[in-house]
């Protein structure tokens, strides 16, 4: 481990008493596979991998700039990616979702930090290594969004944690 370095990405903490629903739910799928823990289910909106410390106030600063209003969540599509991670996320992602991701990408593209050019794939981690996608799923789950955060990735002996550094709210919400 590099001790100048933290591996980041900004993402959303999903609220502890949906996260418990969320598990229990999937819990009750009785499906194989490694559980992702409660208190680590997040939506990523990048990724930035191994930064030095050096780079954390400029990291700061620049999140704080990104203006985006707050908006709900729905998580109604359960899926599979072929690594076998099962996921949820929602059939029609709101646009501040897409403004939010794509707008803290601007703005840490434009201050030269390197990223990976992968398209910004909504989904909340559930459960890795799943042999399948269960037929019959029908989830439904509200969350409503008011903060983005900063994370550390830490590797424990209980697997990852992710350390929150800083959360932004969001704007308040635009009247439809
Ligand atoms: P683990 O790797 O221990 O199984 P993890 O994947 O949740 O757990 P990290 O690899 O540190 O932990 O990743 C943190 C978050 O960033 C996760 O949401 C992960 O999906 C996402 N992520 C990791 N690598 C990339 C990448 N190259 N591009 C986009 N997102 C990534
Ligand atoms: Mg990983």
């Amino acid at each position: 481990m590099n001790d100048d370095a933290l591996r980041l990405f900004f993402a959303l903490r999903c609220p502890p008493r949906l996260a418990e629903a969320i598990t229990t739910w999937r819990d009750d799928l009785q499906l194989q596979g490694r559980p992702v823990a409660t208190a680590n289910l997040h939506l990523t909106l990048v990724f930035l991998g191994q930064q030095p410390l050096t780079q954390l106030p400029t990291l700061l600063s620049l999140a704080a700039s990104v203006q985006v209003p707050a908006f709900d969540l729905h998580l109604d599509h359960l899926g599979r990616f072929n690594s076998g991670l099962l996921y949820l996320a929602p059939n029609q992602p709101p646009e501040a979702l897409q403004d939010l991701a794509q707008g803290l990408r601007d703005t840490l593209l434009d201050t030269g930090i390197n990223l990976d050019d992968r398209p910004f794939r909504a989904h909340l981690s559930l459960l890795r290594r799943c042999p399948r996608l269960p037929a019959d799923a029908t989830p439904s789950f509200d969350w409503p969004v008011s903060h983005f955060a900063l994370f550390a990735s830490e590797q424990s002996a209980h697997g990852s944690h992710y350390r929150q550094l800083q959360q932004w709210p969001l704007r308040p919400k635009e009247s439809p």
